[in-house]
């Protein structure tokens, strides 16, 4: 993540989403899974299509607006009250305020499986650079007075104009399908808290219909008409974490009377880069970064405590362990030898996480031939490499161990990524950035794979 761009607020959260490093969502890596099950017939693939291509103008629209009202995490206010609008006006039944901000609306259609789907509602703190007649530059103030840059510059206004414009088009084709859909606005999906909140706050307690299948999209800079919707790990899991050092403060003419936290953070960031090098297994992906260390003021002071704020990334629960245990043993090493008080140890403090993203292997299998049917051959990218980015999606779901799929949905204009692939860019702008777009053209495809998808999964016996 580009986070040198980033403002503060956002840096010192989970940074999460799809990192486009070393990979790409192109033509070259286009291959299609094999077809364990057919297609849905073409004419109901062509009908679905129309009944979203009608609605389009009306997307569009509530997508401009969506982008020109961005609300960090658990701010989504008015963001969850168009999601809880647009709900009740398709038929489901809605219930508000889960988790904070977050939105489920329920529509029952008979005997059937159930089926979650999910849009995440947040912006990031970013200062806005596209230049688009939606996208002037955006602040909010916060509850504590601070005012911070907002824009969904993640796409996350895409997600839930996808949502609402598929909850419209299933609720018109009905007599289509048969069982339960859920469909959910999620809080704080940036932070990595947000999916937790809502199971916190009784998701799973409240009586609604238990999920046998979840799904999500997530936007990508590839190419509007491409998805990967690829089998098995990926996303990394996550952790936050904070280090605290705890010396004894004073003047900064006479560090001889002080045990200087400041040295013991700036130890602590070069040991912790051995982590991985020298204590994980080479074949085991793992990340350690420490996106921020706070310490004192003044310029001739020694203060008393120094943070760092660490981010890990890992798809392991044996890898995370270690990665944890290594932490640890090098904290208690560098206040042993910094001579730090002996009752005042290093703390670690754990914040947000999220498991590793693990697509279910049958679901994939069992929709991309209905996706390839809509989008064309070759478009489905069902082989796209395991990213170091995270999600927290299936972190609602990991408990009931639900099987899921969570796509992603190329947002750029298709010239302009070719452009950039020929430039050997592998985009031509990443999601965080303060010129990230969803080109308009992507607006009916999110909303049609959603519908797709649900035809498919509750399809009435044939
Ligand atoms: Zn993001
Ligand atoms: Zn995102």
């Amino acid at each position: 993540m580009n986070t040198g761009l980033v403002h503060a607020v956002v840096r010192a959260g989970v940074v999460l989403c799809v990192a486009f490093g070393a990979t790409r969502l192109d033509p070259a890596h286009a291959e299609t899974a094999p077809a364990t099950e057919p297609s849905l017939p073409a004419a109901l693939i062509a009908r679905a299509s129309a009944v979203v291509d009608a609605d389009t103008p009306r997307l569009v629209e509530m997508f401009k607006d969506l982008h020109e009202h961005p609300e960090i995490g658990f701010t989504e206010v008015r963001t969850a009250g168009i999601v809880a609008r647009e709900l009740r006006a398709a038929g489901f039944t809605v219930t508000e305020g889960i988790g904070r901000t977050g939105v489920v609306g329920v529509l029952a259609n008979g005997p059937g499986p159930t089926v979650w789907f999910r849009a995440d509602m947040d912006s990031n703190s970013v200062a806005e650079t596209t230049g688009l007649p939606w996208g002037a530059p955006k602040r909010q103030r916060l509850a504590d007075g601070r005012e911070i840059d907002v824009m969904h510059a993640c796409g996350h206004d895409a997600h839930v104009t996808w949502l609402l414009g598929f909850a419209k088009a299933i609720a018109a084709l009905k007599s289509e399908w048969s069982g339960t859909l859920v469909l959910y606005g999620q809080p704080a999906e940036e932070p990595g808290t947000g999916a937790q909140a809502m199971v916190d706050d009784g998701l799973w307690t409240r009586g609604l219909p238990k999920p046998d299948v979840a799904f999500g999209l997530h936007t990508a800079p590839g190419p509007v008409g491409y998805v990967s919707s690829s089998p098995g790990v990926r996303m990394a899991g996550t952790d936050q974490l904070d280090v605290t050092f705890f010396g004894v403060g004073g003047h900064g003419s006479t560090p001889q009377t002080t045990v200087d936290p400041v040295v013991m953070a700036a130890q602590a960031v070069i040991a912790y880069q051995t982590v991985v090098s020298r204590s994980i297994d080479p074949q085991a992906a793992a990340v350690v970064t420490v996106g921020a260390i706070e310490a004192g003021r003044d310029n001739n002071v020694i203060p008393d405590r120094a943070t760092l704020k660490l981010n890990l990334r890992w798809f392991s629960p044996a890898v995370r362990a270690q990665m944890l245990d290594r932490i640890d043993s090098i904290n208690r090493g560098i206040a042993i030898a910094a001579g730090a008080p002996a009752d005042r140890p290093p703390v670690r403090t754990m914040k947000g996480r999220a498991d590793p993203l693990v697509n279910d292997a049958a679901l994939v299998a069992r929709l991309n031939p209905t996706f390839e049917a809509l989008l064309g051959r070759g478009k489905v990218v069902s082989d796209f490499p395991a990213v170091m980015g995270s999600e927290d999606f299936q972190e609602a779901f990991v408990p009931l161990k639900t099987p899921y799929v969570f796509l992603l949905v190329g947002v750029a204009p298709p010239a302009m990524f070719a452009k950039a692939v020929a430039a050997g860019q592998p985009a031509p702008y990443a999601n965080h950035n303060p010129d990230f777009f969803v080109d308009l053209d992507a607006i009916p495809i999110g909303a049609k794979v959603h519908t797709l998808a649900a035809l498919k999964l509750l399809a009435k016996a044939r």
